[in-house]
């Protein structure tokens, strides 16, 4: 069912514990966590607790959890004082997503070019 956890999902298992990750947020419905792969001086991920593949599912079932992934955005880039930031939302293997649990990418803490690679 939508939003419901997914046994072999990576993100589902951090946001139970199972995996381990450095949890810099956590609300009732989402959690936020230092990539560990970080592309700038602060990457975090922002994930909804409730399973979709991605930021449009999210945004299709639950509007409100869209809201919520995305405050908790800007409550992250604020806690690292970042004046500029961008959130991302890779969709697709081909835009680069690589974990099919929907999650807002927060970069900041150096110069960010336009457009994208
Ligand atoms: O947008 P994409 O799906 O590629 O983003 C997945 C992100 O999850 C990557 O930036 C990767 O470094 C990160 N990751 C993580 N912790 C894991 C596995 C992946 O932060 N255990």
């Amino acid at each position: 069912m939508a939003g419901e956890p997914q046994a072999e999902c990576l993100f589902c298992k951090i946001v139970t514990g199972e995996v381990p990750a450095t949890v810099v947020r956590e609300s009732d419905t989402t959690v936020a966590f230092r990539d560990i792969n970080p592309q700038a001086p602060t990457h975090v991920l922002v994930i909804p607790k409730a399973h979709y593949p991605d930021a449009a599912a999210v945004a299709a079932a639950d509007p409100g959890l869209t809201a919520d992934v995305l405050r908790e955005a800007g409550a992250v880039a604020e806690e690292e004082k970042l004046d500029a930031y961008r959130i991302v939302f890779n969709t697709g293997s081909g835009a680069g997503q690589t974990v099919f649990h929907a999650h807002a990418h927060v970069l900041g803490g150096r110069g960010l070019n336009w457009p994208p690679g």
